[in-house]
Formats: C-alpha cells, sequence, structure tokens
C-alpha cells in the first residue's frame, strides 16, 4: 500500500479556479437545493453545459469525443460539484465509469456509438449488478442469458437500480452459462442493456425520504443484439471487477454531507460558535483534508499507471464512515427533529441526510466487503 502525499500542480489549481468560477456563474448560492454528494437530480441541461466545457469523459480519448486528461484533472471537477451539490444525476455513472469500460472491453462500433454520446452529455447509464438474492456475493447472479438468433434473450431481475427509471440503457452482468464445478467466477457476461427495449419493466422503489431513485428491473424475454455484448462473453466476472474500480475512492464517497455541514456553517455565520461546536468542526474539518488527499493520492497514482484498488477500498471504508459521523457529531449538536418541509435549509438537508445516510457505507460495496479487499490486497 503506498499513499504519497501529492498536491495540485499550478495548471491543476487553475483548473480548480476554472471550475469554481462555473459553478458561481451556474449555481450561485442560494437560488437552489445543493444535493447530497451523488445522489443528486438529472439535469441533463446542466449534464450538456458540463460537456460543452469539456468536463465529461474528461479521461476519454480524444478520437472519441474525450479529452486524454487526466484522473487528477477529473477529481478536481468531481470535487468541486460534489461539494456544490450540483445536478450531476445524468451523467454521474457514464462518466465515473459506464464510459471508461467501454472504452477498455467493447467494441469499436460499441465506443465509436456510445463514448461520444457520453461526452456530450446525451446518454445516461444506469448499474445493473445486484440481484434480490446478490449484492456483496455479486458472483451468484441468477439474471439469464441464453443464445438466440443474432443475439441473446434475458430473463431475471434485478434490484436497487439507481436512477433507470430516467436513464437510457444500464450494463447488466448476467449469467451466460451454468456454472461448472463450483466455479461461480466463470460463465458471466455483461450486456448494454436498452432501458426501453420491450419486456423490460421498471418498478421504482421509494427510498426511506419518500424519493425516487430506486428500482426494480425486471426482464422477460428481453432481446439484446450480438452488438450490444460488451467485451467477451464469459469473462463479465473480470471486466465487472475492474469497472467496480472505477467505483471507489473518488470524492463522491466522502463528500455526501459536506453541503449539511456547509450550511450549519451558513446558518452561523457572524455568530459565536459553542465550544463543542469549535471541537466537533475543527475535528470533521482535520479529518476531511486528510481523506480528501488520500482520495487525490489515489488519482495520482492512477496517472501514473498504478491499479491502487486496496488503497481505493480503504478511501471508501474511511470516507463513507467519515461522512456518517460528520452527521452524527451534527446530530447531537443541533437536537432537531428531521423535517423534510422545514423552511430552513439547513434542516432540510439534514432531514434528507439523516433518512438517507445509512445507505452510504452500504452502496458501491458495503464496509465489511470494503475492509475484506483491503485486508487480502495488503496480505498478497
Ligand atoms: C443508495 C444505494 C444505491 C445503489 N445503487 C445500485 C445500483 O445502481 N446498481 C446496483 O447494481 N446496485 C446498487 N446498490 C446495491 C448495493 O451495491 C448493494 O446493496 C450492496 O452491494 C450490498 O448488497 P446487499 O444489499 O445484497 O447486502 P448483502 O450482500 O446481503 O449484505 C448484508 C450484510 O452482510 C454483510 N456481508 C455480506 N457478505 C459478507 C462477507 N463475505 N463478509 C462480511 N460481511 C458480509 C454485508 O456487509 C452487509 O452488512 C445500491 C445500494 C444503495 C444503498
Amino acid at each position: 500500500m503506498d499513499f504519497s502525499p501529492t498536491e495540485l500542480t499550478p495548471a491543476e489549481l487553475e483548473l480548480q479556479a476554472e471550475v469554481r468560477d462555473f459553478l458561481d456563474a451556474e449555481l450561485p448560492r442560494g437560488s437552489y437545493e445543493p444535493a447530497l454528494g451523488m445522489g443528486a437530480p438529472n439535469d441533463k441541461e446542466f449534464s450538456k453545459k458540463m460537456a460543452a466545457k469539456g468536463w465529461l469523459g474528461m479521461a476519454l480519448p480524444k478520437q472519441y469525443g474525450g479529452h486524454d486528461r487526466s484522473a487528477v484533472d477529473r477529481f478536481i471537477v468531481v470535487e468541486e460539484l460534489l461539494r456544490s451539490g450540483a445536478p450531476i444525476g445524468y451523467h454521474w455513472v457514464a462518466d465515473r465509469q459506464t464510459g471508461s469500460v467501454i472504452n477498455r472491453f467493447g467494441t469499436e462500433e460499441q465506443r465509436e456509438r456510445f463514448l461520444p454520446m457520453i461526452c456530450r452529455g446525451e446518454i445516461g447509464f444506469s448499474i445493473g449488478m445486484s440481484e434480490p438474492d446478490s449484492g456483496s456475493d455479486l458472483a451468484s447472479v441468477s439474471m439469464r442469458a441464453e443464445r438466440g438468433a443474432n443475439g441473446w434473450i434475458m430473463n431475471g431481475s434485478k434490484i436497487w437500480t439507481s436512477s433507470a427509471h430516467e436513464n437510457d440503457f444500464f450494463v447488466c452482468l448476467c449469467r451466460t452459462s451454468p456454472i461448472e464445478d463450483g466455479n461461480k467466477h466463470q460463465g458471466l457476461s455483461q450486456m448494454l442493456v436498452d432501458l426501453k427495449s420491450p419486456g423490460l419493466e421498471i418498478n421504482g422503489i421509494p427510498f426511506l425520504d419518500g424519493s425516487p431513485g430506486f428500482n426494480e428491473v425486471v426482464m422477460t424475454d428481453v432481446f439484446v443484439p450480438d452488438e450490444l455484448v460488451l467485451g467477451e462473453v464469459g469473462m463479465g466476472w473480470a471486466q465487472n471487477t475492474s469497472e467496480l474500480a472505477y467505483e471507489r475512492g473518488g470524492p463522491d464517497r466522502w463528500l455526501s454531507t459536506f453541503g449539511v455541514l456547509e450550511q450549519f456553517l451558513a446558518m452561523h455565520e457572524g455568530t459565536q460558535l459553542g465550544d463543542r461546536a469549535v471541537e466537533m468542526l475543527g475535528g470533521s474539518i482535520a479529518r476531511y483534508w486528510g481523506l480528501r488527499n488520500l482520495s487525490l493520492t489515489v488519482a495520482r497514482m492512477i496517472d501514473q499507471g498504478g491499479a491502487p484498488s486496496v488503497e481505493s477500498a480503504l478511501v471508501k471504508e474511511m470516507g463513507t464512515r467519515f461522512e456518517q459521523d460528520t452527521l452524527l457529531k451534527l446530530t447531537e449538536l443541533v437536537d432537531l427533529e428531521p423535517s423534510p418541509e422545514s423552511a430552513s435549509m439547513f434542516e432540510r438537508m439534514f432531514t434528507a441526510a439523516t433518512l438517507t445516510g445509512p445507505s452510504f457505507t452500504i452502496r458501491g460495496g458495503t464496509i465489511e466487503i470494503l475492509r475484506s479487499v483491503a485486508a487480502k490486497g495488503l496480505r498478497a
């Protein structure tokens, strides 16, 4: 494991200033309800504006509409977006992981078809991994794809599919051949599935705070043409593992409650905070800064050709615990009943965070699974 300290270069600081200026102009403080990190609403117009600035598909090749930029540059853009609670929902998954996975494993035809749309902010992807009986033990998925004429016939259900009701496609992990010799990791494949396909039904599952977002996706004889098989048939496990690596270690894993903390400070601007509040804020900010630098190191390592999966798992483990602890400390400090209809923006954000906070250490791999990834990696 290697967490060598790193700092932003002058050119990177310039990019950071540019993103801050853009956000000040597009989303002046007080003119919108900041979202809680990556659980932000979809706003296709905002996604297109991001694309016009060249801030979508930043690390994808220029020939497909990308910008050949670094992981650190993307880190800088994403950190500012999440800190300001920007409406990033529509492009989030495509920009964070699907584009890179298609670029790495897809056919030339798939790259030409999907990557320019991702870079223009014109297509939204969901993640089709979890199933009612397969979450942490993902290799046990039972979504079946059987050979048909010029394609595959898919049957089964996915669950917790974030934003499937608003997105266009999802990358669906499925079983294309039966388990042999007890090896669950073989015989899996990934399909690019149109969420409007005949036979595909999307049933909403409201979140604890009542908001839509979660879905069950039921597929009955859904036809997926051969040209939408992602990568090699039977290599789905290896591809999926590599996709998961893009999901961990970034600012989305430690910034979900930052806005609530910031609102708390805004609410108390010009007033003298008590000792408990000062102690709590000092502790949180010190922890935040440490995590931020660990996460930045992960991006720097990627740019240097590393594969920091253990470091990413640790950042997610520590980052999501930090998000929840921050909320817990605020709860002790403010002693208020959560109320989604409150006139105070702080109270509305606090309520939303209280109701969605438990999910932070579950989504993208639970805390126990991350500890296990880190432990195995450190032992190896
Ligand atoms: C907000 C949110 C958004 C999500 N969005 C998506 C999405 O878009 N697409 C998608 O596919 N999925 C999504 N998920 C699902 C998420 O990835 C799964 O919930 C997660 O992987 C855990 O799986 P599970 O819910 O089946 O829990 P389980 O795997 O049943 O785990 C239950 C408990 O057992 C523990 N456990 C399980 N196995 C082990 C083990 N080997 N060692 C130690 N402890 C273990 C877990 O840590 C957990 O505490 C989302 C989840 C949330 C909360």
